[in-house]
């Protein structure tokens, strides 16, 4: 089993945890910046990662038919997670803004679906995702996620697994801590090294 520590190793390593000083898209700054993408673009990394949810969720000792995620974050988490599983995996989509599935995927009445997230943060998708599967008769019996940034606040009503449980500060620029101590220059994710202004 991947300790916490290991996990975020993995992520260090991928450039998809940085720790410093960042503006986020939303104009907030953070001491943390995550991007699950640049993480499982290496196969290797996606594989470790997937075992260890796939090994978490056999442990909770449910029975499953499928894995389901939310597109796109979710999708190579879900095959590579159900791979592990040996069950199939697939995803839903936004269509006009509402999580459905298409190219001819299928939750038939009855079959028992695990849903998989990259990250949760306020678990809204995953909550959409879990409403596709019941719309189609299915049961969600667990919810497993790589990364769990909600801080522990959300309840699914199923077991949740996650390998990584993440608080991220976010503040306002005018009260931010790092700014005020001002010893880290705030940076853009993905252009390291050049401050912003
Ligand atoms: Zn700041």
């Amino acid at each position: 089993m991947l300790t916490e520590e290991e996990i975020k190793e993995i992520f260090l390593k991928a450039d998809a945890f940085l720790e410093g000083h960042f503006l986020l898209s939303s104009g907030l700054h953070s001491p943390y910046y995550l991007q699950c993408a640049k993480v499982l673009q290496y196969p290797d990394y996606a594989e470790k990662l997937c075992s260890e949810l796939a090994g978490r969720i056999e442990d909770l000792g449910v029975e499953y038919d499928l894995v389901i995620a939310p597109a796109i974050g979710g999708i190579i988490v879900s095959y590579e997670t159900a791979r592990h599983l040996g069950v199939r995996g697939i995803f839903a989509e936004r269509v006009e803004g509402e999580l459905k599935l298409r190219r001819g995927f299928e939750i038939k009445p009855g079959e028992r679906a695990v849903v998989v997230e990259d990250v949760v943060t306020t678990g809204k998708s995953t909550r959409e995702t879990m409403e596709v599967v019941s719309s189609h008769g299915g049961e969600v019996v667990a919810v497993g996620s790589l990364v769990d940034r909600s801080g522990g606040k959300v309840d699914f009503g199923v077991p949740f697994v996650t390998l990584w449980r993440l608080e991220v500060p976010v503040y306002e620029p005018e009260v931010c801590p790092i700014c005020r101590e001002g010893k880290i220059p705030l940076v853009k994710p993905g252009s390291r090294n050049i401050p912003v202004k």
